[in-house]
């Protein structure tokens, strides 16, 4: 690891801090709370350094990128898909990643299970939503979560872990708050349903610029990328 890239370990540093204390502060422990380190764009090198210093769940949201990097990055780590995924394009990445954030529509959970199945392993995928429904945005809305849930909880190969959102970019990060409490909430909601085959663990909220609120509201994963690689 050269010198050059110390700005990496005091950026990782950083947020493990800013992190600790949102967890603090709603009253959780940091070990709960799982840092994914986001890497589009991101070279290499610069990749080997995050998980030196103990990153080793690494996002991507292109099925080309992930697979070049799946197969340059010769360290032990996990890879997430947490981009829109083409159906066309499960093929490529089912035997590589440990979970899909980004699971929007049956046509896809379709796929996962029929490539999923021939692969002979369970996919672990969380739901989009598109909490405050921007059209620039992929996802359910929060009205079709639970029926979507209900339909795709027959898929064997596919299992249902949390759900996932990405929260408009503001700088008033208070205007953001509100899609986090509401994502918690139906996340709660649902995993007190027990609904069978879903398993409502997992909840993927907050990026650079948001994380610590979406921590407070009670994300367990969270998304970065350009708080630790600086700008793409
Ligand atoms: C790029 C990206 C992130 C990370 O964004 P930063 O603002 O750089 O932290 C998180 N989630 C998704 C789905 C992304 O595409």
């Amino acid at each position: 690891m050269t010198d050059e890239f110390d700005y990496i370990k005091r950026n990782i540093e950083e947020v493990k801090r800013r992190a600790a204390l949102a967890a603090q502060r709603s009253g959780r422990n940091v070990d709960d709370i799982k840092v994914i380190a986001v890497t589009k764009t991101v070279g290499i090198e610069k990749i080997n350094c995050a998980i030196d210093k103990g990153l080793n769940i690494l996002g991507e949201n292109r099925v080309q990128e992930l697979c070049e990097k799946y197969d340059n990055v010769n360290r032990d780590c996990k890879w997430d898909m947490i981009g829109h995924l083409q159906t066309n394009k499960v093929k490529y990445i089912i035997d590589k990643v440990n979970l899909i954030h980004s699971v929007d529509r049956l046509e896809l959970v379709q796929e996962i299970q029929k490539k999923a199945e021939k692969t002979g392993r369970v996919m672990d995928i969380l739901v989009q939503v598109n909490v405050a429904e921007e059209d620039s945005k992929f996802g359910l809305s929060l009205h079709e979560v639970k029926g979507f849930l209900k339909t795709i909880n027959k898929f064997d190969a596919v299992k249902v872990k949390g759900l996932m959102t990405i929260a408009p970019f503001l700088q008033n990060i208070e205007a953001v708050r509100p899609v986090f409490k509401q994502l918690y909430k139906i996340f709660v909601d649902i995993r007190e349903e027990n609904i069978d085959n879903i398993d409502m663990k997992l909840l993927s909220m907050g990026m650079s610029n948001d994380f610590e609120a979406a921590i407070e509201e009670g994300a367990n994963i969270v998304r970065i990328g350009t708080a630790i690689f600086g700008k793409r």
